[in-house]
């Protein structure tokens, strides 16, 4: 197999760069975090709070009608958009003000949903993240991957991924069909595991943060706000997946200490991004 290309503390410095002191809100860049369902709008509050700390300077969260008071109460800094279903999205409006958009914690595949997502992939042409249920669905309407715009960023975690390439013998095989999937569709996939590994082109990166206080509920939902607010703040697509993997695994590296693997929650890493970014500085 072709060796990867590690991702350490330097290659992460690379790609990082200090926000400038005169800069402003707007010039910090608008994310905006489209999902949640009933019972998961836990999901999407994770991912706004981690892309407001990740130093964009708005996020806005677009939800189900349940999903209202939940984050103005969770995330009083986020903007809350909803859909005019209570439990689910039945419409995702594209012309939605923001630099960048990531798409898919908690969103749910109820049929409504999927039909407003195709909508909204024929539409739109900003810098993406796709995770989770918005994988699944492009899994089950496979023609749907060729509206992707150009270098979007698909975060599966290893049974997403199956459900996108099928099944694989051997982890050379895996990258494999991920290099032939990503050259297919001009996208990058960040395929999440230990270690999380990243495709792009034929590029393929290891990464070397992290560790097992990871496995947790809402850490992958966290990822996807690290890398839609990176892309928000105008870093190219392969720099925010590079610079966002090897942050959300050094907030782990950092905190184990601290909490030791079990106590290590997925609001864990958004408490620990600003000793991760001090870290690179
Ligand atoms: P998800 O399954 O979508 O919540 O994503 C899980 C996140 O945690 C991904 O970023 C994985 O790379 C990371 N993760 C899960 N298990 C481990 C592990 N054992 N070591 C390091 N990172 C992990
Ligand atoms: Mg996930």
């Amino acid at each position: 197999m072709k060796a990867p290309n590690y991702i350490d503390i330097s290659e992460a410095r690379k790609r990082h760069h200090a926000i400038p002191f005169d800069t402003h809100k707007r010039i910090q860049g608008h994310a905006l975090l489209i999902g949640g369902s009933y019972g998961k709008i836990g999901a999407i509050t994770l991912a706004s709070r981690a892309a407001l700390q990740t130093g964009c300077g708005l996020v806005t969260a677009l939800v189900p009608k349940c999903g209202y008071e939940i984050l103005q109460i969770a995330n009083p800094e986020v903007m809350v958009l909803t859909d005019t279903n209570e439990k689910y999205l039945s419409e995702i409006a594209f012309s939605l003000v923001s630099n960048a958009i990531g798409i898919g914690p908690g969103l749910g595949q109820e049929l409504a949903t999927q039909k407003a997502f195709h909508e909204f992939l024929i539409n739109t042409s900003k810098p993406l993240v796709v995770d989770a249920d918005a994988l699944n669905i492009l899994a089950q309407n496979p023609t749907w991957l060729t509206l992707l715009p150009p270098e979007s960023v698909l975060t599966p975690h290893p049974k997403e991924l199956e459900r996108l390439i099928g099944k694989w013998q051997s982890q050379e095989e895996k990258v494999a069909k991920t290099i032939d999937f990503a050259k297919h569709y001009q996208v990058i996939v960040v395929l999440k595991g230990a270690p999380t590994q990243i495709v792009f082109g034929n590029d393929f990166y290891e990464n070397t943060s992290g560790n097992q206080a990871l496995a947790t509920a809402g850490s992958g939902d966290v990822l996807t706000g690290i890398i839609t607010s990176l892309l928000a703040q105008s870093y190219a697509p392969i720099d925010a997946s590079i610079l966002g993997v090897y942050l959300h695994g050094l907030t782990a590296n950092i905190a184990l200490p601290k909490t030791g693997y079990q106590s290590f929650i997925a609001s864990t890493i958004i408490k620990y991004l600003g000793k991760a970014f001090l870290a690179l500085e």
